[in-house]
């Protein structure tokens, strides 16, 4: 396969032209207020190899939450403290068909959440996180991200008070089925520690450092990664996923901040930032820009 660092940058900015006009057939989401005002023409990407190599264009200062990106992170992180038997006997890791935050397939599967890319997954995971309190189990996945990538994530306290401010009725829907079926105690805490877990914010040269935890990582256990990559390319962009898969094939996860992290394995990272979004809650542009990164590594192949 092609390397990233290969890529001109000439190329990229062609697609970079490209997907920002792509971009503008996508939509803001409309259930926290601080994502609805996002300045749709943002969009930045940066790309790291392994080797450091970084490569970025936009306004790669920019902050934004990681939302659901945070979700395979939530999965490594456990796998680490508690150990791959325990995990999967809490979550599965079949793709679903449905909606990102679908209480119906929670529901089909008798209260067993599908995955953990999906918000069934993710807020039983959450609840496993050690700590007493919300706040304290957001801190240690934060401190232990920030400690393994050299990163400095941050919990973004305004995305937080927007997240708060309406009430989202999917997540509190699928918070009070699993705790009817004994799949989590403290729902309460559970959710909170989920509202700021996602509401943890980086730059996109962050994300794609980020990201290298799945290339290569002294500290961590490669068959936690080969799983937490595993889980990405099936499910990591929701009912998308099936398709990217088939057409790219990289491990990926996307966030309603419109976010979006692609994993080229043994290379390095993608990570692109632009708000409008597709039907199934995916960067419009992130995922263009992807896609094409994607076709021209392998374009050498045959
Ligand atoms: N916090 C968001 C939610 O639960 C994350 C979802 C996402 O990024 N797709 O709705």
């Amino acid at each position: 396969m092609k390397k990233l660092s290969d890529l001109s940058s000439e190329q990229l900015s062609y697609w970079f032209s490209e997907a920002s006009e792509q971009a503008k057939q996508g939509k803001l989401p409309n259930y926290i207020p601080l994502l609805q005002q996002s300045e749709p023409t943002v969009f930045t990407f940066c790309i790291v190899t392994r080797n450091n190599y970084i490569l970025s264009q936009g306004d790669s200062q920019k902050n934004f939450a990681l939302m659901s990106i945070i979700k395979p992170f939530l999965l490594l992180y456990l796998l680490s403290e508690l150990g791959e038997e325990l995990i999967f006997k809490k979550v599965g890791s079949q793709s679903s068909n449905y909606s990102f935050n679908s209480l119906e397939q929670l529901q089909l599967d008798h209260g067993f959440p599908r995955n953990p890319m999906i918000n069934s997954g993710a807020l039983t995971l959450a609840s496993l996180l050690p700590g007493k309190d919300s706040n304290t189990r957001c801190k240690n996945l934060q401190q232990w991200l920030n400690q393994q990538s050299e990163c400095h994530l941050f919990l973004d306290e305004l995305m937080l008070h927007s997240v708060q401010s309406l009430p989202n009725l999917g997540n509190k829907a699928i918070i009070d089925e699993l705790s009817k079926t004994g799949q989590i105690n403290e729902p309460e805490i559970t959710l909170d520690t989920y509202n700021k877990i996602c509401c943890l914010s980086v730059t996109v040269i962050e994300l794609a450092r980020l990201g290298l935890l799945l290339v290569n990582s002294p500290n961590i256990s490669s068959n936690n990664v080969t799983i937490v990559r595993n889980i990405m390319t099936t499910c990591g962009l929701y009912e998308a996923s099936e398709n990217f898969a088939k057409n790219i094939g990289f491990p990926s996860k996307s966030g309603v901040s419109g976010a979006i992290l692609s994993v080229v394995p043994q290379q390095g990272a993608i990570a692109c930032y632009s708000p409008p979004l597709d039907a199934q809650g995916n960067s419009v542009a992130g995922l263009y820009l992807v896609e094409k990164i994607a076709m021209a590594l392998r374009a050498r192949e045959k």
